[in-house]
This record gives structure tokens, C-alpha cells and sequence, in this order.
């Protein structure tokens, strides 16, 4: 949990809880998940150009034609993980950071592994000015997970992939949840993998446009 935080007093507050209110009404239904995003100040982590726009429930764009996603998947991203506080999480493509700032809320030891390094000191500024406490971002190719600190209760892709990278799939503890969008670069099915054993189970949630993941195990750039 977060040991120190902005708390609901910051001007943003109001439009926070309105699109915690439009999250509700489009389905998610985990409260930690929404309380999550109660908390977090997103306009710390978009651009000031789109700052107005950070409580909309809508992907912006962010740096090196990169997207914020859009809260809804993030949250039901988050929602498909079942997270209880407790679990080691391998984040890849932290891109703005914002989502890292959800899993720091609601799970235990993050780590993120983000492609392109501007992004990834950008995401590191923005989650200390929101005081989320500290997670560790690696600049790298994230289909290689983070072998160091493997194996991950839960791992969460947000960029698109034309399948599970298999590193990601050793680097899965038995029992753990996965969710990737798997797809063409046009258009993903976000795929819940669930590891029982060296058995793995996928259901698909919902359609979602994802920028593509770039590396050895995604698409070819
Ligand atoms: N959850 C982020 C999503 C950012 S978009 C947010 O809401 O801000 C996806 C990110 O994945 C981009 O920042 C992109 O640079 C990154 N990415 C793409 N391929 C990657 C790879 N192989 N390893 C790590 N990051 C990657």
C-alpha cells in the first residue's frame, strides 16, 4: 500500500470520482480496483497539453507516440487479475507510469519493464510526484520478462502481442494470471492466461486497440 499520498484534497479530486462513477457504470465492480483509481492523480502522468483531458475515460497520447490506456481496460485489466495486495507483479510497457500507480495500490512488489528510456524516467517522475511508493522500471524488452525477480504472481501486458511471449509464460508462477491483448496490429482480444500446473488456461475478455510490443517475442519493429 502506499505510505504516503496527495489524499482526496487535491483539486482533482471531483473528477476523479466521477470517472470512478463511469467505470462503475460501464461494469467493473472491484472495489479495491475502484478505489484504486480514486486515488491515483492520472494528471500527473499525461502530458500537460492533455492535462484537462485526464479524468476522461479515454487513451491520450503521451510521449514518442505512445498512449496512456484508456481507464476503463486498465481497470478491467486490473479486474482480471484478482489481486489481493500481496502479489509480486512484472508490469510490461509502464509507458506513462499510471498503471504501475494502480498495481503499487493493489498489489505487492511491482516490477515494470518499459522499451523506450525517456518514457521510462518520465513514468519514474511522474510516480514520485504522486507519491506512490517506490517500484523498480527496467529499461528493456519486456517479452524477455525480468527473469532476476521471476516467477510473477501476476503479469500484465499493456501493449499488443500476436501471442504470449513464451518467456512470460515460464516467468508465470503456478497459479498465477496474465493478461495480454493478443492479436494484429490493428485490433487485440485482451486475453486473461491463467497457469495451473504447467497448464494454461485463456479466456478472452473484451476487444482493445494496443500499441504494438516491439521485441524479440512481439511484433518485429
Ligand atoms: N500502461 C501504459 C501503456 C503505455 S502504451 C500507460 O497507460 O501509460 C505501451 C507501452 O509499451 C509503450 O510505452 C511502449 O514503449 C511499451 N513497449 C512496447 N514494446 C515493449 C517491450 N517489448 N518491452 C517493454 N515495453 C514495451
Amino acid at each position: 500500500m502506499v505510505a504516503r499520498r496527495l489524499g482526496s484534497a487535491d483539486s482533482y479530486g471531483g473528477y476523479r470520482s466521477d470517472l470512478v462513477d463511469i467505470l462503475r457504470e460501464k461494469g467493473i465492480r472491484d472495489l479495491a480496483v475502484l478505489r484504486a483509481v480514486s486515488m491515483v492523480p492520472r494528471h500527473l502522468f499525461v502530458p500537460a497539453a492533455v492535462r484537462h483531458r485526464a479524468y476522461e475515460d479515454s487513451a491520450l497520447p503521451i510521449a514518442a507516440g505512445q498512449t496512456i490506456s484508456q481507464p476503463y481496460v486498465q481497470a478491467r485489466s486490473l479486474e482480471l487479475l484478482r489481486l489481493t495486495g500481496q502479489e509480486k507483479v512484472l508490469e510490461v510497457g509502464a509507458g506513462s507510469g499510471y498503471q504501475t500507480a494502480l498495481l503499487a495500490e493493489l498489489a505487492g512488489p511491482i516490477f515494470a519493464v518499459e522499451r523506450l528510456a525517456g518514457l521510462a524516467q518520465s513514468a519514474r517522475e511522474a510516480l514520485e510526484a504522486a507519491l506512490v511508493r517506490p517500484v523498480s522500471i527496467l529499461v528493456g524488452d519486456g517479452t524477455l520478462g525480468w527473469r532476476a525477480y521471476a516467477p510473477f504472481d501476476a503479469i500484465l501486458v499493456a501493449a499488443a502481442s500476436p501471442e504470449v511471449p513464451e518467456p512470460l509464460l515460464e516467468q508465470l508462477a503456478p497459479g498465477g494470471r496474465m493478461v495480454i491483448p493478443i492479436g494484429t496490429h490493428a485490433v487485440q482480444e485482451l486475453t486473461l492466461v491463467e497457469r495451473e500446473g504447467n497448464t494454461y488456461r485463456r479466456t478472452v475478455a473484451t476487444d482493445v486497440r494496443f500499441v504494438p510490443l516491439l521485441g524479440e517475442f512481439g511484433f518485429r519493429s
